[in-house]
């Protein structure tokens, strides 16, 4: 059977009887299990796949199936899907089972994607590159001797290497948009609160956004549509409406505006042929009639740190749920309360959430809270409004991805601030809660992937993903 790359096809296959959804799972199945050794995949619902996979194939000749019959999707084990396991990719939930789907898993159910397994990912979200995860790492299968990047890697490698075709991750820092990068994949960070974060495990919750990786610019918009709006169980999402992300995708393009940071291309650490790569593209979008300037971002080597400052603070508060009472692992024989709360978390957690941990209750405490966690909060607001600026002369701001490509298993895993470059460029988006992609645009000279980012203004995925189809095509 053929790989498909994109739901469009599938669905013309349906429609015609070339193929059925219970064909589809079979041949996904059959390669889940020929790519075990990549680790993407934690859990496989085979059975459950199937018996969905009758279900729509019957509706399809019926004529009554929802937009995404044919969508085969694994979800990152942070997101909530009733009765299945749900772990963080952490010890510390091992044996919990999700009471209730969360909203974006629930409306994909309910537009008849099939759900077919859980994807690893860096433990609660924390990393970039898929080694901190209680289940091992995950290779990249461009090249097995190198990282997908994080925390969504078991996602980026379950689509890069067709284990289904779309997948569901977070992203709180660049956690969808790194890894997508690092794999030949898009990867798109929605604006902050266009999708409900209920049943979305919480990291940093005021950067916490739910993403969607695809090799289709298409596919990304289909099911943005379907999981996007307001939600009764999340009081902070938008009730701005959804547009039909997938018709605006289809539209010609107009000459647009593009504004590329100076700082992010000058950054010491950024590989030459990354930054080759950039250039030449704002080279031929300038050829074809579009206004490409450079700008000044003077504040762009404090975005990290104040990333990091706020996430490991709202870690810190989120992750005290986890005591060893309510939910998943507990130390094992009778001990005192307090101490059953102590080892619980020292045995549960692994090392660099417990970094983030006490990182972020550092910047909380009350003696350091105005010198960290306050200022960090003010530099915040000024990056927001200055990146804001910005996009009342540009349509979009493009940057690379990431600094570098893929790197290898433990290369960085002794060195904390060098897997914290890894995020040099994805942060800004971040910080701001505007909308991002990362697009499989080049490769380099060993042919590993190298991501370009778009970032557009709040709302305005339908432009973001239209101009991501058109400079896709372009170059
Ligand atoms: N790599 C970043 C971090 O470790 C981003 C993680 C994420 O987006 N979840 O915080």
């Amino acid at each position: 059977m053929k790989t498909y790359s994109s739901l469009n096809l599938i669905q013309q296959d349906l429609k015609d009887g070339s193929v059925t959804c219970s064909q589809l799972v079979e041949h996904y199945l059959s390669t889940i299990e020929s790519k075990k050794h990549l680790n993407a995949l934690v859990e496989v619902y085979a059975d459950e796949a199937k018996t969905k996979a009758i279900e729509i194939d019957l509706k399809i000749s019926k004529g009554n199936a929802g937009p995404l019959a044919g969508m085969v999707v694994t979800l990152k084990d942070v997101l909530s899907h009733k009765d299945h396991s749900l772990q963080g990719s952490s010890k510390i939930l091992k044996g919990f089972k999700a009471q209730y789907s969360g909203t974006a898993v629930e409306r994909l159910i309910k537009a008849d994607a099939i759900i077919i397994g859980r994807t690893n990912c860096d433990e609660f979200g924390m990393g970039s590159s898929n080694e901190n995860s209680s289940f091992g790492n995950v290779l990249n299968d461009v090249d097995n001797t190198r990282v997908p990047g994080g925390s969504s890697g078991g996602s980026a490698v379950a689509v890069q290497a067709n284990l289904c075709l779309a997948s569901l991750g977070s992203d709180t820092g660049g956690s969808v948009r790194q890894p997508a990068s690092f794999c030949g994949i898009a990867g798109l960070k929605p604006t902050y609160s266009r999708i409900s974060r209920h049943g979305l495990i919480a990291y940093g919750s005021s950067f916490d956004c739910i993403g969607i990786f695809a090799k289709e610019v298409d596919d990304i918009a289909i099911v943005l549509e379907v999981i996007a709006g307001c939600d009764e169980f999340d009081s902070t999402v938008s009730k701005i409406n959804v547009p039909s992300y997938h018709k605006s995708a289809n539209e010609s393009h107009p000459k647009v505006k593009i504004g590329y940071i100076k700082e992010t291309l000058e950054s010491e650490g950024l590989n030459e042929e990354i930054k080759q790569s950039i250039l030449d593209q704002l080279k031929s979008l300038k050829e074809e009639g579009h206004k490409v300037e450079e700008v000044d971002f003077p504040l762009l080597e404090y975005i990290l740190p104040t990333y990091y400052i706020l996430t490991t603070a709202e870690a810190s508060s989120n992750l005290s749920r986890y005591d060893g009472v309510k939910y998943g692992f507990r130390t094992s024989g009778p001990v005192p309360l307090e101490q059953m709360y102590k080892k619980t978390r020292t045995e549960g957690f692994g090392e660099e959430v417990k970094r983030r941990i006490m990182l972020g209750t550092f910047v909380l405490s009350a003696s350091y809270y105005d010198a960290y966690y306050n200022k960090a909060q003010k530099v915040r607001r000024l990056i927001r409004e200055n990146t804001k600026k910005l996009f009342s002369k540009y349509d979009f701001l493009i940057t690379p991805t990431s600094p570098t490509t893929a790197f290898k298993l433990g290369e960085h895993s002794t060195d904390p601030l060098a897997m914290y470059l890894a995020d040099l460029y994805t942060v800004q988006a971040s910080v701001c809660g505007l909308p991002a992609i990362s697009l499989p645009i080049d490769h380099d000279q060993n042919g590993l992937p190298i991501g370009t980012q778009v970032i557009a203004n709040d709302f305005e995925e339908g432009k973001l993903l239209a101009f991501s189809k058109y400079l896709m095509k372009l170059v």
